[in-house]
């Protein structure tokens, strides 16, 4: 698979035993071993599989240093950038070093940024190892949170090469492997309807991690999300339409608070909302079509009973692309396509989400 942007490409490789391979891969996508290549992962990923990409990367003449984080959205922060920028500094990283990520989200947004930072930019290099990196390794966002916001101080940095290995899943902890399934179907519900029935009729195969399964999903989702970011890089118009189910999906994770809800859990209720509100403006069989979808992945289709509604209102009213009355929402008009509309209104959400 190849992500195509402007002048710009680079490949996404998905399969299995690629780790003991990398060192290929990364000379193939001319990662140059001259100067020192810097590893970032977490106490997570570390563990698990650090060793055995450093030992394919040495054998094969890089020099590597590595740097672990702790492990969660908190160290997407500027104090762990700041370390991660000193450890560069001190390892004797220069222009033509690389940051490979190899981690989750959380890992890939963090040494993204810093790749995208340390001395105007250097070469980056994703290995992710969760599903919803799948979502997060392609199309060049790269951030650290503020205390105030999140994904609030970052860059747009594409990488070299985006190394999907899915033997890592295997140690994923199921809750994660649910979370990450549900920006796969997401891709499918916004884009690609054969896609999405895809997801429900492999549900059992992804659940348990089927190899083939897994690198199948993950090829059609990295390659939905590809084309619409080759189309609308720097997020002017399209790319809104990855954000289906994210405008509840984050008041969700904000109200609960963070942690409480997985983020692709929240966005599973999201969808699900949204889906009734495509009924609301006409699709008739939406919301039952969107759910069995959502179920059968083990995903969330309601708020917990106690969440306040109003908090959720305020949260999404605090979403930049609210005004007057009229909220923006994707919304779909079947499964497999979407439209961005920016005339919903408030009450319309109000009910929905009291329902
Ligand atoms: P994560 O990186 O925190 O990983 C989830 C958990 O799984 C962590 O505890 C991690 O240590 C652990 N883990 C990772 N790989 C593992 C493995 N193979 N085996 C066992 N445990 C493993 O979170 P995530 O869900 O991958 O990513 C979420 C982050 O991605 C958020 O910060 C979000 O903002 C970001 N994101 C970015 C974009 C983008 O376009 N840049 C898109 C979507 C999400
Ligand atoms: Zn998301």
């Amino acid at each position: 698979l190849t992500v195509e942007l402007g002048e710009r490409s680079y490949p996404i490789v998905i399969g299995e035993n690629l780790l003991a391979n990398a060192a290929a891969y990364l000379r193939k996508a001319s990662v140059p071993d001259k100067s020192p290549l810097m590893i970032v992962s977490d106490e997570n990923t570390a563990p698990l599989y650090l060793q055995q990409l450093e030992t394919s990367l040495k054998n094969d003449g890089y020099r590597t240093v590595s740097a672990v984080v702790p492990a969660g959205e908190q160290s997407k922060s500027l104090d762990v950038y700041n370390d991660l920028i000193t450890q560069a500094i001190e390892a004797g990283l220069d222009r033509s070093s690389t940051i490979l990520a190899l981690g989750g989200g959380v890992v890939g947004d963090l040494a993204g940024f810093v790749a995208g930072t340390y001395m105007r930019g250097i070469r980056f290099v994703q290995v992710p190892t969760t599903i919803l990196a799948h979502d997060s390794s392609v199309g060049g966002k790269v951030a650290v949170n503020h205390p105030l916001a999140k994904n609030m101080i970052g860059v747009f940095h594409q990488p070299e090469l985006v190394l999907y290995d899915v033997d890592t899943l295997k140690s994923l902890p199921p809750r994660e492997v649910r979370a990450g399934l549900s920006e796969m179907v997401k891709h499918g519900l916004i884009w690609d309807k054969e896609f999405a029935y895809w997801c429900r009729d492999n549900a059992e195969h992804l659940l348990a991690l089927d190899a083939a399964a897994l690198a199948h999903g993950l090829e059609k989702g990295c390659g939905i999300k590809a084309q619409i970011v080759s189309r609308d890089e720097r997020e002017n118009d399209l790319r809104a339409i990855l954000n289906l189910g994210h405008t509840l999906g984050h008041a969700i994770e904000a109200v609960a608070g963070y942690g409480q809800f997985l983020h692709g859990e929240a966005i599973s209720v999201g969808m699900a909302a949204a889906a009734l509100l495509g009924e609301e403006r006409g699709v008739a069989g939406l919301y039952a079509e969107t759910v069995s979808m959502l179920k059968a992945l083990e995903l969330p289709v309601t708020l917990p009973e106690d969440i306040d509604s109003e908090a959720l209102m305020t949260a999404m009213q605090r979403d930049k692309k609210f005004r007057e009355g009229k909220m923006v929402f994707i919304v779909p008009l079947g499964i497999g396509s979407v439209e961005i509309a920016n005339d919903v209104d408030a009450d319309t959400v109000r009910t929905i989400i009291e329902r």
